[in-house]
């Protein structure tokens, strides 16, 4: 008999070694798929954690539940080095592995951001094993895992008297999640977004290295994940910027109905001394009688106006604020709230206040999160739409959109508020709009899942593209937040003359296209040589 060449021993060698490592390994898997071509690959890996092959389906769902995108697998790291080994095998294995990553946070995306069909889903909650340790001095900051929710790192930063200093209005989401995003509230004004708010980051780039950057040390890589979509690195830690956390809250929420003296308080507000530290607003069209939901929990000033105010169907604008305050300074808090609003030219039988505290100000979207649950109203259909307009041309979009494209605001809430670019910074991702000033306008519906009514999805989708092509027939100048586009020449007007360097960044860290596969940017590559486009 003769003996087959070397080389082919070797490679039977492997494969008797591979099996016996398949054998090893499976303690650790749940239920293997054993139809996937790419799963004997991934069973050999050294992992701490663990595959998921068959409960997958969580992973193929998010809180937008219009898009299914069924992955191989879903990993649950125990530690950074699972992530990047698994990476690394990837990429190790080029054009020959079809297989993408997509790291999933808490899964809040809107349009299958955190989905990988047919690619492993990374659970990013899995290193939430990880402690948060807070680090108190002149600038105090908390380092955090990726896949650390903000409400946990409310409460453990809370107990040093600190709190992150830059927000989202709901708090179960990753901090990897909104990082890849720009993470934003009416906290922006004062800190910039989240993104502004970030000492330094460990990422895992699509070449499977673990990477420390900072402003100071690989600030390409630092800038570039941040707002980045995903597209350049997995974020396995963060340092994030904390201040001294207040006590309580004082929440105020006046109605006007000129939206012109509406905007010109929330701009004057941004930009007065001494000011609130959360400014937002929101939309009220076609709503009659005596309003009770925008002001739900909170007491009027003067009750018996209060009771006579009526919408009579106009269109409302609500302005909203928060005035951080301790027990001990009430009194001033008080006195500075109180010259702050006689500013301002709100409908004066409309002001509403009430005071919290400072976490259940900042948790307050899960209280109606609980509400929407017990009545089967949170796991339907959310067709939402976020836009930066610039300021030059919010007359022109709230006079094309709110009462005309947008007739009611029951499907959800409308939010509109300004921000302050000096406060983003322009080497990051993120694609804003022109001007010192620009306005988020958020379009928050929820659809009703089997209606074909101007509740259900159809219609909100119909009115989202209205709303769109308006925006690009008026020439506004507006780009899409938590952006979605299918297309890549959709990105490449999304960029505009940022695409040239998203492009470069994409092919110096994830050159094979691996990363974040539900953003639809790019599709993994087919050489080693380059990002494909
Ligand atoms: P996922 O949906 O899991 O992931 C989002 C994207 O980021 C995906 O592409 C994913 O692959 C990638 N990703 C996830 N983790 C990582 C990581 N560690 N490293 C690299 N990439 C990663 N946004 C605001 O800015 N302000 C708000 O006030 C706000 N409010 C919201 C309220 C609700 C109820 C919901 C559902 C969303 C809200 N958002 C808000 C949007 C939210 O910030 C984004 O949808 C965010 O992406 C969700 O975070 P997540 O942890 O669920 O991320």
């Amino acid at each position: 008999m003769r003996h087959p060449p070397a080389h082919l021993l070797k490679k039977i060698n492997m494969y008797i070694m591979n099996c016996f490592m398949v054998m090893f390994v499976s303690c650790v898997i749940v239920g293997v798929n054993l139809d996937s071509p790419n799963l004997p690959s991934l069973i050999t890996l050294p992992l701490e954690g663990h595959f998921n092959f068959h409960e997958v389906q969580h992973a193929a769902r998010d809180f937008g539940n219009r898009y299914q995108l069924l992955p191989v697998a879903v990993m649950h790291p125990k530690t950074v080095s699972d992530i990047a080994t698994l990476i690394k095998h990837i990429w190790d294995n080029g054009p020959r592995s079809d297989l993408t990553v997509a790291a999933r946070g808490h899964g809040h995306s809107l349009a299958g951001q955190s989905q990988a069909h047919r690619g492993v889903v990374v659970n990013m909650e899995s290193l939430k094993q990880q402690e948060i340790h807070v680090y108190t001095g002149e600038v105090p900051y908390a380092d955090v895992s990726g896949g650390e929710l903000w409400i946990d790192i409310l409460h453990e930063t809370l107990k040093y008297g600190l709190a992150p200093r830059s927000w989202t209005d709901y708090l179960y989401l990753t901090v990897g999640g909104t990082l890849s995003n720009a993470g934003i509230s009416g906290q922006a004004f004062r800190h910039g977004p989240q993104i502004s708010n970030v000492r330094q980051l460990e990422v895992v780039t699509g070449r499977g290295e673990t990477v420390k950057c900072s402003e100071n040390q690989n600030d390409d890589l630092f800038h570039g994940v941040l707002g980045g979509l995903g597209q350049f690195g997995i974020i396995t830690h963060a340092s994030i910027l904390l201040e001294a956390a207040p006590e309580r809250v004082k929440w105020v929420r006046v109605l006007y109905s000129d939206f012109t003296a509406f905007t010109r308080d929330q701009e004057h507000l941004i930009s007065a001394e001494n000011t609130f530290n959360y400014i937002e607003g929101f939309v009220i069209i076609n709503r009659t009688g005596v309003l009770n939901n925008w002001r739900l929990s909170f007491s009027p000033k003067d009750p018996v106006e209060a009771n006579e105010f009526k919408s009579d169907g106009r269109t409302l604008f609500c302005l909203e604020m928060a005035k951080y305050f301790n027990l001990d300074k009430t009194e001033i808090m008080n006195q500075e709230v109180d010259m702050l609003l006689s500013e301002l030219s709100y409908i004066s039988s409309t002001l509403f206040a009430s005071e919290v505290t400072y976490t259940e100000f900042l948790d307050r979207v899960h209280v109606s999160e609980m509400v929407l649950r017990s009545i089967d109203k949170w796991d339907v259909p959310h067709p939402w739409l976020n836009l930066f307009i610039p300021k030059s041309k919010i007359h022109d979009f709230a006079q094309g959109v709110f009462g005309d494209i947008l007739t009611e605001t029951s499907n959800g809430p409308v939010l509109i508020y300004p921000v302050t670019r000096s406060k983003w910074d322009n080497r990051t991702s993120v694609v804003l709009p022109e001007g010192q000033i620009f306005y988020l306008v958020a379009f928050l519906a929820s659809a009703v899942p089997s209606s074909t009514g101007i509740d259900g999805l159809e219609h909100i989708l119909v009115q989202n593209k209205r709303i769109l092509e308006f925006c690009e027939s008026a020439n506004l100048g507006v780009k899409q937040y938590l952006p979605h586009y299918t297309k890549q020449e959709e990105w490449q007007v999304h960029f505009g003359p940022h695409w040239e360097k998203f492009v470069q960044r994409k092919s110096t860290y994830d050159p094979l296209a691996i990363l974040a596969p539900g953003q639809r940017i790019f599709q993994k590559a087919k050489s080693h040589s380059s990002v494909a486009i």
